[in-house]
This record gives structure tokens, C-alpha cells and sequence, in this order.
């Protein structure tokens, strides 16, 4: 059976194994950096394109291969270029598709560092960007200028946990002609996937959920088309954000329980969702599968799952978030997200603190937000930490 002709539990374990000489069930690790060619004219035709043989590991690897086959059967792509992390695939893109004069929009809460890396260096080379609500379409529709080539969303958004329409931004960037790239960090392509709505690129923090097990940092890009993938994948070569062949293969395996991780974490984060939302200091819980969602529907309608990331609100601002975090006993406290073992962390303090104050409380990230990445403890475990450290607030 090909891979596209799989369902998606099964696409994990078999949509990026490898021929090998001995018959591996595993994708096995191509520790090298070079290879060896045949002779001159295979030497000539590897680089020429005419052969598909492997050259040199920052170009090419068998093992990173594997897993790229296998991101791109799992996002319904064209294919997937790998990268060191999920930075080195956000600077793929902006290198690779802006250009001088050239004006991108962008969601306000975006992760802290694809904005910043924006506003503080590509404005350096002459890149405009604005950063504005996107779960409002008009928003988008109104920020557009003559000059503007790309839309580039995260939903849900980190932290603040907002919905973009995807098919709405699909809409709004054909009539104009722009391209559009999605962060599917939070989601995987488990819960979504945006190119079946028409995005152009989906990109990943590998790091998160895809990998699982907070051992790997690294990234991926996915495209839908062959065009856009000719231009990226040349690009990450020469800016050398290249995945190491040990790094793929800790993600391949950590993959093959995607699905089975983020079942059991959602089921938990709505039970915590839910018990945080009836707690007397808590002042506000935000996870796509609550009814009090904002965008509880349109959630449901564009994810097949509500995702194990939730952001709510103490009563008490800063000071009683910090007594939360200092008190957690089984929680870890660490940025990051999507691993096995739940995490806690305020952004405000921490993932976002290098953003301007009044641009952090625009994109709605207060003070007394805190983060939470369920992982797959035990629930009643997660719940009785929580009480017990919101007890000592
Ligand atoms: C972590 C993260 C990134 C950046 O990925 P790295 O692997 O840390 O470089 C980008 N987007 C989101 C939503 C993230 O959570």
C-alpha cells in the first residue's frame, strides 16, 4: 500500500521507513557527513540533479529523508523540508519568500521569537510587517497593502490560545495573491491540517508535540506545492539550518505514538480545563474545548481535537502566578511544550518577555497568564497538584 493510501495512525509507523540493504524494521541512522559516489559521472549527476543520490548531509541523508517523506504523507503535502528547529524553519520561509520592500501580516500573538526575529533584524533589510488580530478577517483584509506578499498565522495562538479561520485566510489571500504559511506547532497535524484548507506552507517546532519527548529541538516545513518547495529547500541548504541525522531519528520515533500521546493529554486538559474553570482563583480559563471559548465552534470545526494546551487567568496577577509555579510539585516548571510530562511556565516573565509590554498586552498576554502543556500523567495526579499548589495562593 502507498503511504497516501493510509489512515493517519497508520502513516506514523509506516510512512517513513527506508529500503535498506539489510531489511531494518527501524529507520536506521545515517551517522555521516559525507558520501561516497560511485565514480566521477555519479559524483556529477548527484549534483546535477539526474541522479537521487546522497551528497552531503547538510543537503541530503537517508535518515532525514525519512522523516521528511513522512511529514509530508502526514500534512497531505508535496514535501517537507526538516530543519535544526522550528526557528530555522520560520527563517527559511522569511529569507527565502520576502524580499526587500516587501510587507507581511502576521497574528499578534504569534510565538514571541517569529516576531521578534521579524520586527527586530528583517526590518534591518527594508521587510514591513504588521501584527494584528487575525481571528478577525477583516482585520487582514484591511492591513493589506500594494506591497504585501505574505500572510503568516498561528492558530491556536500561543499563548493566548485565539482561532484563525483558516479557510477566511485562504479566501482573503487568493483575491490577493499572497502567500500563506501557518504554525501548526500547537495542533500537529494529528488535530489539523492546513494545507487541506488551501495554505500555501505549514511549518512545525518538531520540538513540541511531533517529537513528544523533550529530547529533540528541531523543525519542518511542509509545502503544498512543488514551486514553493524548490525555493525552500535550497534556501535552508545555504542558510545551513539543516536536521541532524540523530535528531531525525529520535523524531521518527517519538512520532509513532503521536496520536495515542495527544489522545490521552486532551482528554486530561479538558478535565483540568474544566476544573480550573469552576476554581474561585481562577479568573478565566481559555482551551478550544470549553463552551466559554470565544471561538468554541469554530474550533471544533476546523480541529479534530481541542490539543492539550491551556492558558488561563489566577486572581492575583503576577504574584499569585509566580506562588502557583513555585508550588507545583509534579508539574514541571520549563517553557517549551507538547512533551509527555506536563509543563507550567508564565509567559509574561518568561517565552514572552522580550516583546514590548504594550505589544504583549495588545496580543492579550497579561500578567497573570500562565501556560500549561498537558502531558500524560496521570489526571487525578495533575488535578490534585494544582489544588494543593492554588491552595498555598
Ligand atoms: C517552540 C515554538 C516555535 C519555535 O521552535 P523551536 O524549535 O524552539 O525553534 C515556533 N512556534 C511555536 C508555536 C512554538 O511553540
Amino acid at each position: 500500500m502507498e503511504p497516501k493510501d493510509l489512515g493517519f495512525d497508520s502513516k506514523l509507523i509506516h510512512a517513513g521507513t527506508i529500503d535498506d540493504k539489510f531489511g531494518s524494521a527501524t529507520v536506521p541512522i545515517y551517522q555521516t557527513s559525507t558520501f561516497k559516489f560511485k565514480n566521477a559521472d555519479h559524483g556529477a549527476a548527484c549534483f546535477s540533479g539526474d541522479s537521487d543520490g546522497y551528497i552531503y548531509t547538510r543537503i541530503n541523508n537517508p535518515t532525514i529523508d525519512a522523516l521528511e517523506r513522512q511529514m509530508a504523507s502526514l500534512e497531505n503535502g508535496y514535501r517537507a523540508v526538516a530543519t535544526s528547529s522550528g526557528m530555522g524553519a520560520v527563517n527559511t520561509i522569511y529569507m527565502g519568500l520576502l524580499k526587500q520592500g516587501d510587507h507581511m501580516i502576521s497574528t499578534a500573538a504569534v510565538y514571541g521569537p517569529s516576531r521578534v526575529v521579524m520586527e527586530k533584524h528583517y526590518s534591518k533589510f527594508g521587510i514591513e510587517s504588521t501584527y494584528l488580530d487575525t481571528t478577525n478577517a477583516e482585520n487582514i483584509r484591511k492591513a493589506i497593502r500594494p506591497n504585501t506578499r505574505m500572510i503568516f498565522i498561528e492558530t491556536p495562538s500561543n499563548p493566548t490560545m485565539d482561532i484563525t479561520d483558516l479557510k477566511e485566510v485562504v479566501k482573503i489571500a487568493r483575491e490577493n495573491n499572497l502567500i500563506t504559511v501557518a504554525d501548526n506547532t500547537f495542533c500537529s497535524p494529528y488535530l489539523q491540517r492546513p494545507l487541506e484548507s488551501g495554505f500555501d506552507i505549514v511549518f512545525h517546532s518538531i520540538t513540541k508535540f511531533l517529537n513528544g519527548h523533550a529530547d529533540v529541538v528541531g523543525g519542518v516545513l511542509v509545502t503544498r506545492e512543488k514551486e514553493l518547495h524548490d525555493i525552500l529547500r535550497p534556501m535552508m541548504v545555504n542558510l545551513g539550518c539543516n536536521m541532524d541525522p540523530h535528531q531525525a531519528y529520535l523524531v521518527i520515533r517519538g512520532l509513532k505514538t503521536l496520536s495515542l500521546r495527544l489522545e490521552k493529554s486532551q482528554e486530561s486538559a479538558l478535565k483540568i480545563a474544566q476544573f480550573l474553570e469552576s476554581h474561585p482563583k481562577i479568573d478565566w480559563v481559555r482551551y478550544p474545548g470549553l463552551k466559554s471559548h470565544p471561538q468554541f465552534e469554530l474550533a471544533a470545526n476546523q480541529m479534530s481535537g481541542s490539543g492539550a494546551m491551556i492558558s488561563f487567568e489566577v486572581k492575583g496577577g503576577l504574584k499569585a502566578g509566580k506562588v502557583l509555579m513555585d508550588n507545583v510539585k509534579l508539574c514541571i516548571l520549563a517553557v517549551s511544550l507538547g512533551g509527555v510530562e506536563t509543563l507550567i511556565q508564565h509567559p509574561a516573565s518568561m517565552t514572552h518577555s522580550k516583546m514590548a509590554k504594550n505589544d504583549r498586552e495588545n496580543a492579550g498576554i497579561t500578567d497573570g497568564l500562565v501556560r500549561f502543556s498537558v502531558g500524560i500523567e496521570n489526571v487525578e495526579d495533575l488535578l490534585s497538584d494544582l489544588k494543593q499548589a492554588l491552595n498555598k495562593i
